[in-house]
This record gives C-alpha cells, sequence and structure tokens, in this order.
C-alpha cells in the first residue's frame, strides 16, 4: 500500500470500517486501493456478514444469501474478477415458482462465504470485535470507536456498514449527532426478519435440478438443497421462513420453529433429518431505504453509512454501496482540515 492518501505524522488510521460484509469489505478496499490507512473489524469470527455459510455433521449449508444476479457494468467487473479466482461459479438460470426466469444466478464456490473470504485477502480485518460505541472527543480529533472489549481506537473516518438500526445504535452510544434531515431518512429505514432452518437429511431430498424453489404463500418463503446446489457432500435443506412468519416466530425456540418450516417443507421434497440448526436473521432485507447509494458527512466528524439499505435489498446492491461509500470516504478525507 503506498502512502498517498495517508497524513504524515498522524498515528490515526484514516478510516475504520464497521463491518466485514460485502459492502464494508469493498468500502475497505477502495480505500487501500487508494492509500489510506483502513482497518475493517466485525463482531463474527469470520468475514461475509449475510453472506454466511456453515457446517456441521459433514454437511456444509449456505443459510443467509442464496445466490446473487448482475446488472450493473460496475459489478459485472468484480464478478468477473471472482470468477476468475474461482470463489463465483453460475448455479442455475432461474427457479422453479419465480419469475422472470432466463438470466444467471451466482454462487459461492464452495459456498457464499468464499467472495467475502477472497475480498478480504488484501485488506486488513479484526474480528471478532464487536464495536460499541462511535464517538467524537472533538471535531479535529475524529472519531474514538470503543469496543465490547474495552479497547478502543482512534481514526478520521468511519465507514458504518452494518445495517442501519445497528449502525445508528452505535452512534447513539457514543452521544454522535447526525445532521437532523439525515437522521430522520436513517430512522425510516426498515428491514424484514428471517429465520434459517439448516437440515442434514439421512437421504435425497427428492428435488430436482438446480435444487431450488421459491414459495409465494404459507410460512416458507424459499428451500435450497445444497446438495444439489454443489455446496454439500451430503443432502442439506436450507429453509427461509416467510417475512410474516419470521417476525410471529422470532422469539420462539428453535425445534417449534424448525418443526414449522420442516413440515412446510415436506409437500415439496422427502425430509428425512439427521441433524438440525437454527439461525435467526434479525435484519435480512431492508424492505424501505433511501435510493442513494451511501449518506456522507463531515458533521459530526467525517462518516459514511452503507449496505444493502442503501444498494438495493440484495449481493449486488451492497457491493455497489461498499464502492459508492469507499468512494465518498476518500472524497471526505481529501477535503481541506479533515
Ligand atoms: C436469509 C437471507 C437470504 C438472502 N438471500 C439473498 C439472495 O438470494 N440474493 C441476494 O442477492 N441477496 C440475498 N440476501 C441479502 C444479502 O445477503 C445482503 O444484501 C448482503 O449480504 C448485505 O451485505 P452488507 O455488507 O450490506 O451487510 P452485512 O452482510 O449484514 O454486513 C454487516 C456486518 O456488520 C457487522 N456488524 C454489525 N454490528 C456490528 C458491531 N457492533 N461491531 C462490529 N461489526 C458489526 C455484522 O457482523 C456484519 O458482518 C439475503 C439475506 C438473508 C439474511
Amino acid at each position: 500500500m503506498s502512502d498517498v492518501g495517508a497524513r504524515s505524522g498522524d498515528d490515526r488510521l484514516d478510516c475504520l470500517v464497521v463491518g466485514a460484509g460485502l459492502s464494508g469489505l469493498l468500502a475497505a478496499r477502495t480505500l487501500d486501493d487508494a492509500g489510506f490507512r483502513v482497518l475493517v473489524v466485525d463482531k463474527g469470527r469470520g468475514v461475509g456478514g449475510r453472506m454466511a455459510s456453515r457446517r456441521f455433521g459433514g454437511a456444509r449449508f449456505d443459510h443467509g444469501a442464496q445466490f446473487f444476479t448482475c446488472r450493473e457494468p460496475e459489478f459485472a467487473d468484480w464478478l468477473e474478477r471472482w470468477t476468475s479466482a474461482g470463489a463465483v461459479t453460475e448455479w442455475c438460470r432461474g427457479f422453479r415458482g419465480e419469475d422472470g426466469e432466463g438470466h444467471s444466478r451466482y454462487r459461492g464456490v464452495p459456498a457464499m462465504t468464499a467472495i467475502a473470504k477472497l475480498v478480504a485477502e488484501n485488506v486488513p480485518v479484526l474480528n471478532p470485535a464487536r464495536v460499541e460505541s462511535l464517538e467524537i472527543a472533538d471535531a479535529a480529533a475524529g472519531w474514538t470507536v470503543r469496543f465490547e472489549s474495552d479497547r478502543e481506537l482512534r481514526c478520521r473516518s468511519v465507514v458504518a456498514s452494518a445495517p442501519v438500526p445497528q449502525s445508528l445504535a452505535m452512534l447513539d452510544a457514543g452521544a454522535a449527532v447526525l445532521p437532523v434531515e439525515m437522521r430522520q431518512r436513517l430512522d425510516r429505514v426498515e428491514y424484514a426478519p428471517c429465520i434459517a432452518v439448516m437440515a442434514r437429511l439421512s437421504e435425497p431430498s427428492g428435488l430436482t435440478p438446480p435444487g431450488a424453489l421459491t414459495l409465494e404463500s404459507g410460512p416458507l418463503r424459499w428451500m435450497a438443497d445444497n446438495h444439489l446446489k454443489g455446496v454439500s457432500d451430503v443432502p442439506a435443506l436450507t429453509l427461509h421462513g416467510s417475512h410474516s412468519f419470521s417476525r410471529d416466530h422470532f422469539e420462539k425456540p428453535d425445534d417449534e420453529v424448525a418443526a414449522r418450516l420442516l413440515e412446510a417443507a415436506s409437500s415439496h421434497a422427502t425430509v428425512n433429518v439427521a441433524e438440525v440448526q437454527v439461525h435467526r436473521w434479525r435484519y435480512s432485507e431492508p424492505i424501505q431505504g433511501p435510493s442513494e447509494r451511501c449518506f456522507g458527512t463531515t458533521a459530526p466528524a467525517p462518516l459514511v453509512l452503507c449496505g444493502d439499505a442503501f444498494g438495493g435489498p440484495r449481493v449486488e446492491g451492497a457491493a455497489l454501496s461498499g464502492l459508492a461509500a469507499g468512494r465518498r470516504a476518500i472524497e471526505l478525507l481529501s477535503m481541506p482540515g479533515a
């Protein structure tokens, strides 16, 4: 990394990126490529955020994002790099129960987290490290970032890529006051929850290739056989609850939600369960967000908010938001006095 953007004689980081999901990693990558001193922190043990994969009992599951599409040329450039590096392949061109079949649906290789791991190879990441608060001592000093571990760190700017309510909670905990109109718009961002059930099966699901279907009604919204998808060596189902089922059952015990979703799945597949796990996504998908790709401000200190709430509720939206956020942070850091 060159030191084009770094300030001489200043030991602060130029930018701390909160969140090692795709948006945060691509924001960091953009800053790092331009020569700024950047660090990504994430509360999770791995990288990828909602592009999540898990293994148990010899099975592997994608339990967050299932696939992605590509519409914009800027994202197509990244897709090409990831495909050439072997981290992405086309899964199929559509699923049963879905409108708009025909265009490519891509998946990570061996699983969705592979993409985030590849982007993270060139970016410094510290995890697990949960940020408790983002605060300003005084405008000239920039940000003080406090972690759950009591550790603290100073930086000139922050890119906050966590789901918006989580980013606002960190800013509120640090008593950082945002411009009024920006705050009002951020307060209006809403997400739907999703309960994910992962079931290792003792025999094949009987689904037909490509191994997934979308469902319009009932408690189940999506089911996929990770074996047919090419992710798992053994039959392994991922089930996603509908928004309303997930909202109504979010606090219910694992065995209850798993039983309901497995029963719904058994109308479409052979579901002989050997082992099951449940994951709850509180902020699975933004259902209302700004049309801009990111928000940036210099008050109270250089700050950019990004993520799929800004770029569109999908992997491509998160990526484009992160890239825009990286560029916006560079602009803010390049302003006189920053
Ligand atoms: C169940 C489900 C199914 C989906 N299916 C699809 C699909 O098929 N196709 C598609 O295109 N998209 C899908 N998506 C959406 C896609 O996963 C997201 O749009 C995208 O991954 C969001 O990336 P992001 O970087 O904006 O946020 P995230 O991936 O959520 O990254 C934010 C990161 O911030 C971290 N963080 C939060 N708080 C803190 C803190 N206090 N301190 C430190 N770190 C913190 C989190 O740990 C997380 O890693 C799905 C999502 C879910 C949950």
